[in-house]
């Protein structure tokens, strides 16, 4: 409690001076979807983004330098998925880390049968559920600058904030109520068991088929179709989109 009414202070203090001029041409640049948002979410957005670069923990990984373009891209794209939303900053993320290029990750799996494989992995990001997000600056960009092409390495890893906000990475973020939860489960399982059987049988797909890899990374494989193509993920199946909207309470295919 004590806690909330201090960060809000703050936060009225941070928007309490203007975003200064120049911000608004550099996320013009780097986050294509501005274009289509109405006035009213961009006010928003351009004050998410003051309080989010002004609240987070940066750090550059690999000698990568945090400049303010790179603060400005990532969090003008992760903000875009705030915007349904009455209050929301990301508030339990404290720590973005930021790779110049795509980065090599040692890990450790388990497989079917009990083996532990244990070896390294290129990646382009990363979500630790509460702990930090880790992004690569190359994907991040060419992410930005091209809105439609359905892959945004931001949306993706946010998306999986969301998901692990409930401590559960599985695929289903915090909904309202029974009946959201209730139409969350019978949609998306219906629609990624359709993903895995399209990739099964060598399909070429809508859906990246990355999605099909479980259910947490169908979410946000789908948040990215969602924020970018809209319409086509609406063709595609409406059901799918209508239940990213019921979470997202936002309405990206009416900008189109
Ligand atoms: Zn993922």
């Amino acid at each position: 409690m004590l806690f909330t009414w201090w960060r809000n202070r703050k936060r009225r203090k941070i928007l309490a001076s203007p975003m200064p001029g120049h911000w608004a041409a550099i996320l013009d640049q780097n986050v294509a979807q501005l274009s289509r948002l109405t006035e009213a979410q961009r006010t928003l957005l351009y004050q998410r983004v003051q309080i989010f670069v002004k609240e987070k923990y940066w750090e550059g990984c690999n000698g990568f330098e945090i400049t303010e373009e790179v603060k400005l891209t990532i969090a003008g794209q992760a903000c875009l998925l705030t915007l349904g939303f009455a209050t929301d900053c990301f508030d339990r993320l404290q720590t973005v880390l930021v790779y110049p290029d795509t980065y090599v990750a040692r890990e450790e799996m388990l497989n079917s049968i009990g083996v532990l494989t244990e070896g390294t992995s290129f990646r382009l990001g990363e979500s630790w559920g509460q702990g930090p997000i880790v992004l690569s600056w190359e994907s991040i960009r060419e992410g930005g600058q091209i809105p439609d092409d359905g892959r945004n390495v931001v949306i993706h890893e946010f998306a999986h904030y969301y998901d692990a906000i409930d401590r559960q990475f599985n695929g289903t973020p915090l909904l309202s109520g029974p009946e959201e939860y209730r139409r969350w489960n019978e949609v998306m399982t219906r629609e990624f068991q359709k993903l895995v059987s399209q990739v099964q049988q060598g399909q070429e797909t809508f859906i990246d088929p990355y999605g099909s890899t479980n259910p947490a990374e169908f979410f946000a494989v789908c948040s990215e179709h969602y924020f970018e193509q809209p319409c086509l993920m609406q063709e595609y199946s409406l059901d799918l989109y209508e239940t990213l909207r019921m979470f997202y309470r936002q309405d990206p295919a009416r900008q189109y």
